[in-house]
């Protein structure tokens, strides 16, 4: 099984190379892939740095081409990279290209091999998904994996920070503006084991999710997670349309440095702006997001801490410390 593995990783990074190749040398994708990123505003050195790369918009082209490298059908298919179907009558096979025409992101493990990918479509086709990841393997796990971390993980050490956002292009993004810093969960949502990779590098994480609907109920699941990890988050919202990727591109290092450090709350004021954002002077919603503040408080290890944040929900919502004391307990008593 270690032979196995390791036959996986050698495909993966195989394919990392291949699909570079065709962005910087071939025709159709310097056309293609290399516009489109350059297009998005990534620079060649960061297009390099992130082994970005093109898969040619053919059925079975980069299939072949690894098949005819030396390159064996099983591990093409384990690590789904290419799609076998058998023909119905028996005996034949027919293979694609599984992100054929997708401009690629290698996910790369902490220590820096490629484990899958992430492939972007360029047509606005409504039926196909924007992105494609690799399907789950021996390699690729895509609960432990955070999208980044290997180019990352210095700098969260260095800071003593994280910044956790959704996507690809958003990591991309914050790095070339010089926020290194920075990963993303990729594709799904948010997991315990993703927390603990971070948990390792620094105890503080910002969460920087989208401007909308889904990217604030992203933020509010991660919350709990954090906490119950005993670490510290923080969340800064984008405005409304905006997410990391466009705001960094569009403002300079300074500016996206001052905007971080201007709205980024802890979780309790940014509960608490939500309420305000929506009917700060309704009893019954204050009432729930007090109780929703406790709750996750009630998440937090460390007993100074949740007293502390006890402490800051009864000023900032304005309610004696006495009843929260008692909700805290409540809650204690209901999980036991
Ligand atoms: P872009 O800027 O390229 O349009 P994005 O990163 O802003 O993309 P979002 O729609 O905000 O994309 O989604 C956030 C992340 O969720 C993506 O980066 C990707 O990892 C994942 N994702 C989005 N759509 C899909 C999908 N259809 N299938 C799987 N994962 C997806
Ligand atoms: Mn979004
Ligand atoms: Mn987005
Ligand atoms: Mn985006």
């Amino acid at each position: 099984a270690v032979n196995e593995r390791e036959s996986m990783y050698l495909v993966s990074e195989f394919a990392q190379k291949q699909f570079s190749e065709i962005l910087f040398k071939n025709e159709l994708g310097k056309a293609i892939g290399l516009s489109y990123f350059k297009e998005r505003g990534f620079t060649e050195e960061t297009i390099k740095k992130f082994g970005l790369g093109y898969c040619l918009d053919q059925w079975d082209a980069f299939t072949k081409t690894a098949l005819e490298k030396g390159y064996q059908l099983d591990y093409l298919e384990k690590t789904g990279l290419t799609i076998v179907k058998k023909d119905s009558e028996g005996g034949g096979a027919r293979t694609f290209d599984r992100f054929k025409g997708r401009v690629m992101f290698p996910i790369h493990s902490m220590s820096g091999r490629v484990l899958g990918f992430g492939g972007r479509i360029l047509t606005s086709d409504k039926k196909a998904a924007k992105y494609l990841n690799s399907p789950e393997s021996d390699i690729y796990h895509k609960s432990k994996v955070l999208y980044g971390i290997y180019f990352a993980k210095q700098a969260i050490a260095k800071e003593d920070n994280c910044y956790l956002v959704e996507g690809y292009t958003d990591v991309i993004q914050f790095y070339q503006r010089g926020i290194e810093n920075v990963v993303a969960s990729s594709g799904t949502a948010l997991t315990p084991d993703q927390i603990r990779l971070i948990n390792r590098l620094t105890k503080n994480i910002t969460v920087l999710f989208d401007g909308d609907a889904a990217g604030l109920r992203a933020s509010l699941r991660g919350i709990d997670l954090i906490l119950e990890q005993g670490m510290n988050v923080k969340v800064c919202t984008f405005p409304e349309g905006e997410d990391p990727d466009s705001f960094s591109k569009n403002n300079a290092y300074g500016e996206v440095v001052a905007y971080l450090q201007e709205n980024s709350k802890d979780f309790i004021q940014f509960k608490a702006s939500l309420l305000v954002r929506e009917a700060a002077n309704d009893p019954i919603k204050r009432a729930d997001t007090i109780r929703d503040i406790v709750q996750s408080i009630s998440k937090i290890p460390d007993r100074i801490k949740r007293e502390v944040y006890i402490q800051e929900c009864a000023m900032i919502m304005n309610i004696s410390e006495g009843v929260l004391f008692n909700t805290l307990a409540q809650i204690g008593r209901m999980e036991i």
